[in-house]
């Protein structure tokens, strides 16, 4: 078959039509959560003390009744049943980040010959997957393989169908025998718990003695590609490790812009449909969708939710878009950098902190909002000041590397954006002086009389790492296959800590002392402010975040240029962060430990697949194609060609073997940092002298018999 001839198939689709159409405003047709049992199934299903009773477990985070474990678990298991469910699964999220699951049936045998179904509190409550193959860094030893899942009630059951069956699935917490972390999730809901004591604290100060609870809120605006499934499974470095190793630059790229929010091709907006319709059953509501920067690059997101919640929903969210893309004849790519050249994936994770009532960030109307939000943001910028090294520690990874400083996604220093008006009232507070695009207002703060914040701060920063926009603050550097579940318990944690630190500087100003009168809130908040802002302040920048002369003035300013993980992980383990996770009961040394540790292993290895993958790619499919190639050339005379094509198939051999030589387990150091710089240094420079030349190779070698399908045909054919 001719090679072009694949592309005409790829190019071919039917629309799946499994999926339902309607009025979806029409009642009866409301599919939004029709999969999960949520507040409206518990309290069709369970005794109005006991529903009462849950709602109080999940909001004020108390402690659950063995009872009402029971009829829950009842409750939930005749839902389940109804749905078609046969099997139920405690869903639990391993260090690795990605999620688990061991499906048990609802049925035993009952002795008669039937079986019955059975699910009680208990198997509700607590599950013991064997968990001798999650990575612990150290936790628990394989021989002490003992591992438990335990509900969280906050976040609700859904059931996931499959054509032949369905499951339940219980959100949990997976720990070890003595009580350490041995997931993502027990540090995040420790971090939520730690912010809302803080925050609260805080509120108390600005005289709200109402507020009972304080959480913070995440929507992730996750990017990724889409290709059609024939070129995917052409490519073996694709299917290993979820990027291209080789591919030359094509002669279109991104450069005519001509795809970010265009308009969005036919069968990629019926796979869009349909993950949306299969995401709103499973009650995560998506809000928005469209084309990225690169060609075959798009993005999903959210409604934002609690933290929690809204962690395990984004978890589901990129199960599904893998499993719908199928459907399509498409391939998702989660991966942070698929394809060189062309803009990486993010995930943008908007966050704030809310009561039941009120954004915590948003400036608000009235002088008193303002106060507190300005209270509340200086609490930001201040801990991201403080933990900056920390943050970009939450988020490194492999993917990551391709990505941040590459002029397309943040750079690794951490910065924060406040958009012109905001940085203006915090640098007029600073220097004791009036804001000048507000005029003296915000110098009046002693009497009352605050600036009107500006609810939309109207400019963007689009190379900022962590900007303020208009209402919540939106931290870009997260990679599109990461769980955000780290970067917000870090968040979570550095933000409770530099609130109370301000609650004490606050405190102690409006105090006073026999001889003195204390403050009154405004002036004290002044002060305060004007403070932290002085140091914290360096963290502040609105300029280009691409250009070295950023830098080398962050450099000036001794903010933190981690450039790489191997250079960001050691901030994991920091004096600091130690303290910070230990004072706030979030993660303990060891715990904290074995998230670096299995961070740097992780690291290593994932560099490790993808160099032994590009040497079998360039020797057992690329070399051969270049000396059939080559055969072609001498057969026909033409020597001057043969000539080059022999020499570049030369240095090509040699480039393998070098790459083979260096990726040698016999050659790595011993001590796991160091193998990771290894790994970052000799391992991927030769990695990329062997792709060098097989990209030369590639604009050489007769198209018929080039074994790889190219980037023009994987980010156009659509
Ligand atoms: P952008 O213009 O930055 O691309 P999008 O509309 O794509 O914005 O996404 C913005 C995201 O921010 C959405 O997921 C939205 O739900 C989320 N968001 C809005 N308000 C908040 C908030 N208070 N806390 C957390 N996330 C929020
Ligand atoms: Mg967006």
């Amino acid at each position: 078959m001719p090679v072009r001839q694949n592309n005409v198939v790829a190019a071919q689709w039917s629309p799946n039509g499994s999926i339902e159409t309607g009025d979806l405003t029409a009642r009866g047709v409301e599919i939004f959560g029709s999969d999960v049992f949520g507040p409206d199934e518990q309290r069709k299903r369970l005794p109005k003390m006991l529903f009462r009773q849950l709602q109080a477990t999940i909001e004020r985070g108390e402690p659950l009744d063995p009872n009402l474990a029971d009829a829950v678990a009842l409750a939930m298991k005749d839902w389940a049943l109804e749905k078609g469910a046969t099997h139920y699964t405690h869903w639990f999220q391993p260090l690795t980040g990605s999620t688990a699951e061991k499906h048990d049936s609802f049925f035993g045998p009952v002795g008669d010959g039937t079986a019955l179904a059975q699910f009680g509190g208990k198997e509700l409550i607590r599950g013991e997957p064997d968990a001798s193959s999650f990575p612990s860094g150290g936790i628990r030893a394989t021989f002490e393989a003992r591992g438990y899942t335990a509900w969280d009630p906050t976040s609700p059951a859904f059931v996931i169908e499959n054509p032949n069956g369905a499951y339940l699935c219980i959100p949990t917490a997976f720990a070890s025998w003595t009580g350490e972390a041995l997931d993502t999730k027990i540090p995040l809901l420790r971090s939520m718990g730690a912010l809302n004591k803080s925050a609260l604290r805080a509120l108390k100060l600005f005289g709200d003695t109402a507020t009972t609870r304080v959480f913070t809120t995440i929507g992730p605006e996750q990017e990724y590609f889409l290709i059609d499934e024939q070129f995917f499974y052409q490519r073996p470095d694709l299917i290993a490790t979820g990027r291209t190793l080789f591919g030359a630059k094509p002669a279109k790229g991104q450069q005519l812009d001509d795809h970010y929010f265009g308009s969005i091709p036919e069968r990629v907006l019926a796979y869009m449909l349909e993950v949306e319709r299969e995401l709103a059953r499973l009650g995560v509501p998506i809000k928005t969708r469209h084309n990225e920067v690169a060609p075959a690059q798009y993005e999903i997101a959210p409604v934002f939710e609690n933290s929690n919640v809204g962690t395990d929903h984004q978890q589901l969210c990129m199960q599904i878009m893998l499993s719908v893309a199928r459907r399509y004849g498409l391939v998702c790519l989660l991966h942070e950098k698929p394809f060189a050249g062309v803009n990486g994936s993010g995930k943008h994770n908007n966050w704030s902190m809310s009561t039941e009532d009120a954004n915590l960030l948003d400036p608000g109307d009235t002088p008193h909002d303002n106060l507190q939000f300005l209270f509340f943001a200086t609490a930001v910028i201040s801990a991201v000041y403080k933990h900056q090294g920390l943050l970009r520690a939450s988020i490194a990874g492999a993917g990551q590397d391709h990505r941040l400083g590459a002029n397309e996604a943040p750079p690794a220093i951490i910065s924060i954006f406040l958009g012109r008006e905001l940085e203006g009232v915090f640098t007029a507070i600073a220097a004791g002086r009036p804001a000048e695009s507000v005029a003296r207002e915000v110098m009046n703060l002693g009497a009352h009389v605050l600036p009107d914040l500006p609810k939309d701060t109207g400019d963007r920063n689009r190379t900022s790492p962590f900007a303020f926009t208009g209402n919540r603050f939106e931290f870009r550097a997260l990679g599109s296959s990461q769980s955000p579940s780290l970067a917000n318990t870090v968040l979570n944690t550095i933000v409770a800590e530099a609130i109370d630190s301000l609650c004490e500087d606050l405190e102690g100003r409006m105090g006073g002392t026999k001889k003195k009168a204390g403050k009154t809130l405004p002036e004290a908040l002044t002060d305060v402010i004007s403070a932290t802002y002085k140091t914290a302040g360096k963290i502040v920048f609105d300029g280009d975040n691409y250009t070295e002369a950023w830098h080398a003035e962050a450099a000036k300013r001794g903010l933190k240029n981690l450039r790489s993980t191997p250079d960001a992980l050691p901030e994991l383990v920091s004096e600091p962060t130690v303290t910070l996770f230990g004072n706030y009961s979030v993660l303990g040394e060891r715990e904290l430990h074995s998230r670096y540790e299995v961070a740097l292993e992780q690291y290593v290895i994932k560099l490790n697949i993808e160099a032994e993958t590009a040497a079998d790619i360039a020797a057992t499919m690329l070399l051969p194609a270049a000396v059939r190639h080559l055969g072609i050339l001498k057969a026909a005379g033409l020597t001057a060609l043969a000539k080059e094509t022999t020499d570049l198939i030369a240095a090509f051999t040699k480039a393998i073997k070098a790459l083979q030589t260096a990726n040698l387990h016999e050659n790595h150091p011993t001590d796991l940092m160091k193998e990771a710089i290894y790994m970052r240094d000799a391992v991927t420079s030769a990695m990329a002298d062997v792709r060098a030349i097989a990209d030369m190779l590639e604009r050489t070698v007769a198209d018929d018999l080039w074994p790889l399908p190219r980037y023009s045909e994987m980010l156009f054919i659509k």
